[in-house]
């Protein structure tokens, strides 16, 4: 028997997949196409020469646990502990799986808001909890009114996720302060924010849960080296926790992983010293800005983008489908590939929505641009 009875092979993998068949530009999983960084490269191939190739201390890699709290401190004013508070992770995808499984319990509710990614879920349904899907406002800001109703005695998890995939949008200071009165309302809640593309915001700062001192103390905050780095093959990220917390997550984490690439860590804990990150808005938003300039005269309607590398766009002008299947149409016929908005709602809600990820070099936006143009 199935533990996982509703789970299918993961959209992105199929998209990508089904992409690669029909030698289509992939603009649908979210990485980027771009070469390495050259300084990043020439890192590696120093980095090999130390002594990283033997089991690390199961946190991570101690110069890289100071790097990340610098990081924090510089960009948030928050002090972290180095000792207990930070945790290396092989991408956001485990620090996520791990914190659910570490705090989850049977029974518990975890409350994911919709449209969500689908890194949530599955955990919460391995702990025999039940993930309690609530919709966010048709603007994508949070509805209030309807997680409060959702809250029961078994509540024990909120997800939230900004800059948020797949819609880009960024929540504002009335969205946190609301967050924070609910918080307090209830203190038997405790917060998992997924917070991967905290450096990808265009005309706003992102504000991170890291800067809220109110909650902070009962809060997991995720971040991804690959989304900030662009490279998200190396599959590193890490988690900040508060110590009673990060302790249970930790238990997990040492049979689950023991302790993440060495390679990997000693490279980022040098190249975080010669990048800047606060680059990374500007750099994406020179994207966005150009790939909606390359779509302004398509039949597609663009939807708002306040961070994130993906682009949401309306087919309702050009077709009835289903996105599903629009998506796939767009591939064999069109050549480009994109993900359905729909399998990020619970109830498969179809709005004709689409999501394309402009993190591709200016070429391949414009060659997919011509195509989509056609359409
Ligand atoms: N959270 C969100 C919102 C994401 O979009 C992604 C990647 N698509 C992840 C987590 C996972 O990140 P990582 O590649 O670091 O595992």
């Amino acid at each position: 028997m199935s533990k996982l009875p509703n789970v299918t092979p993961s959209i992105f993998a199929a998209m990508t997949k089904l992409a690669t068949e029909h030698n289509a530009i992939n603009l649908a999983q979210g990485f980027p196409n771009f070469a390495v960084d050259e300084k990043l490269a020439t890192i590696v191939a120093e980095v090999v020469k130390k002594d990283v190739h033997q089991y690390l201390p199961i946190a991570g890699y101690s110069p890289l646990l100071t790097k990340i709290a610098k990081l924090i401190l510089d960009f948030y004013q928050r002090k972290v502990l180095i000792e207990t508070e930070i945790l290396v992770t092989t991408g956001a995808t485990q620090a996520l799986f791990t914190t659910i499984l570490a705090l989850i319990k049977t029974d518990d509710e975890v409350i994911i808001l919709d449209p969500s990614f689908d890194n949530y879920e599955a955990p919460t349904l391995l702990c025999n909890a039940k993930a309690v899907r609530i919709e966010l406002n048709d603007d994508y800001s949070p509805n209030w009114e309807r997680i409060e109703k959702a809250i029961t005695t078994k509540t024990r998890m909120l997800i939230i996720n900004s800059p948020h995939n797949p819609t880009g949008k960024v929540w504002k200071e009335n969205d946190f302060l609301a967050l924070e009165n609910l918080l307090e309302k209830n203190p038997r809640i405790l917060l998992l924010s997924d917070e991967v593309y905290e450096f990808i915001t265009f005309e706003q700062k992102h504000i991170s849960i890291h800067s809220r001192k109110k909650i902070a103390d009962r809060s997991i905050i995720v971040s991804s080296f690959g989304k900030s780095f662009h490279i998200t093959g190396w599959r590193i990220g890490y988690l900040v926790a508060p110590e009673y917390l990060m302790k249970e997550i930790k238990k997990v984490h040492q049979y689950m992983v023991f302790s993440v690439n060495g390679i990997a860590q000693a490279a980022i804990s040098d190249y975080i010293d010669v990048i800047s990150v606060d680059k990374l808005g500007k750099f994406y938003q020179k994207k966005r800005d150009y790939f909606r300039k390359l779509l302004k005269n398509s039949r597609f309607e663009l939807m708002p983008c306040e961070g994130t590398y993906f682009q949401v766009v309306s087919y309702a002008a050009i077709s009835d489908e289903n996105d599903l299947d629009f998506c796939k149409r767009l591939v064999v016929e069109h050549g480009v590939a994109a993900i359905p908005i729909s399998t990020f709602y619970a109830d498969g809600k179809d709005l004709k929505l689409i999501r394309f990820c402009f993190a591709k070099d200016d070429k391949t936006l414009e060659n997919a641009a011509k195509r989509l143009c056609t359409v």
